[in-house]
C-alpha cells in the first residue's frame, strides 16, 4: 500500500519492458492502526520513459482483509510480452486463443487451455503437411490414417528435428477431451506449449532470413546500377 519500490514490467504503449514507479503524496502513517477500517484505494505507476504511460491497480480494504478487485491494463495484457513476438507468425485467431490458453493454464484450468493449444498445434502440422504434400513421392494415405505421432514422423524434414525426435510426447494430442483429467492436460501444457514455440521459432527465423536476403540483393542492385553511371 506504501510501498515506493520500483517495479520492472512490461509496457504495453512503450512495447518494452520498463521501469515504473510510482509517487506518495502526503504523509505516510506508520501506526498499523491507521490501515484498518473498510474502503477502496487505487495505485497508479508511472513509466519512466514516459509519465502519461501508467498502470493502475484497484484494491478493497474490509477489516484486516485487503482484496485486488481490478487493473488496467489487462493482466494478459502484462503477461503477453514474451508471446507477442509470435503475432508475425500466427494468423490472428491463433495468436489470440495462444494468448488465451497460456491465461487459462496460469489460472490453474486445464482442459480448457489445452484445447485451445491443441488446435494451434494441429494448425502448425497441417501447414507442414500442405507443403509436405507436394513431395515427390509423397504417401498420402499412411498420413491421412495416422496418429499425431506418426504424422509427425511423416513430415521430418518439415517441422523441427525436436519434435521429430520426441514424438512420442504428441500422443496425448490424440487423446479425447473427455479422456483427459485436467491434471494431466496442465502437465502436458508446457510440452506442447514449447512444441509450438519451437515451429514458431523457425517460422521467426525464416522470415529474419528472407528479409535480409531482400535487404542484401537490393543493395546489390543499387550499387551495380550506380557502378554503370
Ligand atoms: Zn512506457
Amino acid at each position: 500500500m506504501f510501498s515506493q519500490e520500483p517495479i520492472d514490467t512490461y509496457c504495453p504503449e512503450c512495447n518494452s519492458h520498463s521501469i515504473f514507479r510510482r509517487q506518495i503524496t502526503g504523509t505516510i502513517s506508520h501506526n498499523p492502526d491507521a490501515w484498518e477500517g473498510d474502503g477502496q484505494f487505487a495505485i497508479r505507476l508511472k513509466c519512466s520513459r514516459n509519465t502519461d504511460h501508467q498502470l493502475y491497480f484497484m484494491f478493497k480494504v474490509e477489516g484486516r482483509t485487503m482484496q485486488k478487485i481490478g487493473q488496467y491494463p489487462s493482466l494478459a495484457d502484462l503477461n503477453t510480452y514474451d508471446v507477442r513476438q509470435y503475432a508475425a507468425v500466427l494468423c490472428k485467431d491463433d495468436f489470440k486463443e495462444f494468448n488465451k490458453a497460456i491465461g487459462l493454464a496460469a489460472h490453474g484450468v486445464g482442459v480448457g487451455s489445452f484445447v485451445y493449444l491443441r488446435r494451434i498445434f494441429e494448425h502448425l502440422v497441417d501447414a507442414a503437411y500442405q507443403i509436405a504434400k507436394s513431395d515427390n513421392g509423397w504417401d498420402d494415405e499412411p498420413y491421412r490414417n495416422g496418429r499425431m505421432a506418426e504424422r509427425i514422423q511423416l513430415l521430418e524434414g518439415h517441422l523441427p528435428e525436436f519434435l521429430v525426435e520426441n514424438r512420442s510426447i504428441y500422443k496425448i494430442l490424440s487423446q479425447g477431451v473427455h479422456e483427459l483429467t485436467e491434471n494431466e492436460c496442465l502437465a502436458a501444457f508446457p510440452i506442447v506449449k514449447m512444441g509450438i514455440e519451437l515451429v514458431l521459432d523457425e517460422k521467426l527465423a525464416a522470415a529474419a532470413k528472407q528479409q535480409k536476403l531482400e535487404q542484401a540483393k537490393q543493395a546489390i542492385h543499387s550499387l551495380v546500377s550506380k557502378a554503370r553511371d
